[in-house]
């Protein structure tokens, strides 16, 4: 994260101890506000529809559930809108998207750089996000699919619904693929004070990477994820596949023209987002053979692998 969001933390000061932050509105930029389409997964039928909060009810920002996405047109998101709970105690939303901001310049070398997750291998890393609501087993199957292919994957799960399945994680290492943490219940992990930010990395999928939700994570978040022992690991494409338009989920071509149009330098050495629960799945193949064909190469799997993931990128 770079650039507003950078500017935006700073301003909030490092040592909350309020339970939620207000939640700015739209502050320095004026702000596109839309609904991810991660408010309705594709695949789950127990969403709330992404309408406006009551007016005072906390959770949301500029009024809309918190769980509505905001962006900035053609840039990065505004503010970063907390996650509410939906009931269930899980933020049910997707990431931040980013594809239209300018690429981070790449961290120096020897530098980890943490939209790359420390990708230098020159291959792209193809990660997969939060988790098939309906369909646990479609990670595996996924899983299965992208091994047959050789390839290696990073899967980002749901400590909380990854606890309930402790075989997909398994499994998932077992077919090569690294799983990383992505906190416990998909909390905006900047919003939270410093016990509550605390158990959603510890409770989380154990390991070393850590995706905070939405990509948002502040000077704050980062060192008490290096002192849990935690690296964070961004992404420099974001297929989009989590909104929705009309009510209708990103197709597989919209999500499959996400990667195929991102610069050289996002997929150099670069890391896409997509989610478990979208048509993301749908769309690897075909983005896999565009960027076969643009010359780009995918992390090859070279079998099982524990939850201690290398640095560099053994891709
Ligand atoms: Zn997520």
């Amino acid at each position: 994260m770079s650039g507003y969001g950078e500017v935006f933390r700073r301003g909030r000061g490092r040592h909350r101890r309020r339970r939620r932050a207000p939640l700015k509105t739209a502050a320095a930029v004026s702000a596109l506000v839309t609904c991810s389409a991660f408010a309705v997964h594709a695949v789950d039928d127990d969403q709330e529809d992404c309408v406006p909060l009551p007016a005072g009810a906390k959770g949301g920002r500029g009024n809309l559930p918190a769980w509505c996405h905001d962006h900035r047109a053609g840039g990065a998101p505004a503010g970063k809108g907390g996650p509410g709970d939906t009931g269930d105690g899980v933020a049910r939303d997707g990431d931040s998207g980013h594809r239209d901001r300018p690429a981070a310049p790449p961290a120096p070398e020897g530098v980890y750089d943490r939209e790359r997750c420390g990708n230098t291998s020159g291959r792209v890393l193809l990660t997969l996000d939060d988790w098939p609501y309906n369909d646990p087993e479609r990670s595996v199957r996924i899983g299965a699919q992208l091994k047959a292919q050789g390839i290696r994957a990073a899967f980002f799960l749901i400590g909380k619904f990854a606890a309930q399945y402790p075989q997909i994680t398994r499994q998932l290492r077992q077919q090569g693929h690294w799983v990383g943490n992505h906190s416990y219940t998909h909390r905006h992990l900047p919003s939270l004070d410093d016990d509550e930010l605390h158990d959603e990395i510890r409770n989380g999928v154990a390991g070393n990477l850590l995706r905070p939700p939405y990509g948002d994570a502040g000077e704050r978040e980062r060192e008490l994820a290096a002192e849990l022992g935690f690296r964070i690991c961004n992404w420099t494409i974001d297929t989009h596949d989590w909104e929705k338009t009309q009510g209708h989920a990103r197709s597989v071509d919209d999500i499959r023209a996400s990667v195929r149009d991102a610069t050289p330098e996002e997929k150099r050495n670069g890391v896409v987002l997509g989610h478990l629960f979208s048509n993301f799945p749908d769309a690897l193949p075909d983005i896999v053979s565009d960027l076969q064909a643009q010359g780009y190469q995918v992390c090859r799997n070279n079998g099982p692998v524990t939850e201690k993931v290398p640095y560099p990128l053994d891709c």
